[in-house]
């Protein structure tokens, strides 16, 4: 592997994005030097500006106390709005329609409050084969929650042919043939188990030709893909933002409601005097008038601690511009799924689509030896100083950020595996 590691290096040369690493505190093995981080799927890495933005704000409410508040740039009140609106930059929506708020979960089931709302014939939610289990527990938990029987209304769409991924294709085609019964689709942006991208749009027209109502989860997206979220065309959408957004662990979700909605009073929502009309919220008025867009969705007061370290995240996003990030993710990502198959093929085999439009930044790995084999190299890389993930039954997941993974940690993660492979022998 010399000559890989020589082009590795030659590739973080030639990076125009490599300072951003320097941003980042990259976690170090025991024995020193840094690890090769690849769970940026799952926390990503910390900003070094996300203690002092933190610090700010401790410091704001030790001196200023509640009139912190008002005082201040950004003061208490409006923090989110910067929030907001970076994050509607970062997946295509127009300001308005994405507000920051609660946690993923809590915002799946508020905006399934408002569009899910099963009506005679139509009563089905449809998601995805092997689906993230909090999104599973939150469908079924709203199914129950109408008095309805998720043996019969919740829809899980097979991967077509036996394999692992779905084409649009055949979810098109599902709904064509079932889409009168469905209520609600909700999809994933990229899947978190296979890695495997949607087209969004497709998505969403085919579900508004069902008559149904169409949300997102992009968990997995937000942060990994340039997103065109408002011309997708989809009703909602939330993702979290402590992995791909860096914004630390637990830190405060999103929320996406489609402009088309904003002012809809017949949907029924859960409200919170935070989802008022902005001028009303102080005047204590117990007659709730809603914010004008995604907002309304808002129930209490901003977590400021909460929210002060994906500032300091989405200031470098905003700095390096998510084109230019996709197109470095794109190069290293390509750059490790073909050294994988030239060199480990016999060892590892890619499960995430291999069309690059098909996927972000992770790749999802299977063992050829076997599940036990499997967890062993998962193993074999944390003693190793090379962090990935392991899902059961048998996924190794590994992503290289472009924010702060260098192609020289892709080679590390290679060197790592063939010398596994070698004494496993
Ligand atoms: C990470 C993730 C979650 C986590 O939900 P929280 O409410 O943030 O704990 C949920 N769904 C998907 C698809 C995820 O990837």
């Amino acid at each position: 592997m010399e000559n890989l590691l020589e082009s590795a290096r030659e590739l973080d040369r030639q990076d125009d994005l490599r300072e951003f690493r320097d941003a980042f505190w990259i976690p170090q093995q025991s024995a020193g030097g840094d690890q090769a981080y690849f769970c940026g799927h799952s926390l990503g890495l910390q900003p070094r500006t996300a203690e002092s933005a933190l610090e700010t704000e401790m410091g704001r409410w030790r001196k200023l106390a509640v009139s912190g508040h008002f005082r201040g740039e950004p003061c208490w009140i409006d923090y989110g709005d910067d929030l907001a609106a970076m994050l509607a930059g970062l997946v295509g929506a127009e300001p308005g329609e994405v507000t920051v708020m609660n946690t993923l979960t809590v915002n799946l089931h508020l905006l399934m409050v408002s569009f899910y709302r099963p009506a005679g014939h139509r009563r089905k939610i449809l998601i995805e084969r092997g689906a993230f289990p909090s999104d599973r527990y939150a469908v079924e938990s709203q199914i129950r929650f109408h008095g309805l029987d998720p043996a019969q209304c919740l829809v899980e769409l097979e991967p077509g042919s036996g394999g692992r991924l779905h084409e649009e294709a055949d979810i098109e085609a599902w709904l064509k043939a079932h889409g009168e019964e469905v209520a609600l689709v909700l999809w994933p942006g990229v899947q978190y188990a296979s890695g495997q991208a949607f087209d969004l749009r497709r998505i969403a027209v085919a579900g508004h030709a069902a008559g149904a109502r169409v949300g997102f989860d992009l968990a997995h997206a937000a942060g990994n893909l340039p997103l065109q979220l408002h011309d997708s065309g989809c009703d909602f959408a939330a993702w979290c933002t402590y992995k791909y957004l860096n914004g630390g662990p637990g830190a405060v979700a999103a929320s996406f409601v489609h402009a088309r909605h904003a002012g809809d009073t017949s949907l029924p929502r859960f409200e919170g005097w935070w989802g008022n009309e902005r001028s009303g919220r102080f005047r204590m008025d117990p007659h709730f008038t809603p914010a004008a867009g995604a907002e309304a969705w808002q129930l209490s007061n901003p977590p400021i601690l909460a929210m002060a370290p994906l500032r300091a995240s989405l200031a470098l996003f905003r700095e390096a511009g998510m084109e230019r990030l996709r197109a470095k993710s794109l190069g290293m990502t390509q750059w490790l799924a073909g050294a994988i198959e030239s060199r480990l093929g016999d060892v590892l085999e890619v499960l995430t689509p291999a069309d690059p439009g098909r996927r972000g930044c992770q790749l999802s790995l299977r063992v050829r030896a076997g599940h036990e084999r499997g967890r062993e190299l998962y193993r074999w890389l944390g003693e190793h100083g090379v962090v990935s993930d392991w899902r059961e039954p048998d996924i190794l997941r590994v992503a290289p950020v472009p924010l702060y993974n260098r192609f020289e940690d892709c080679h590390e993660f290679l060197r790592q595996v063939g010398d596994w492979a070698a004494q496993a022998k």
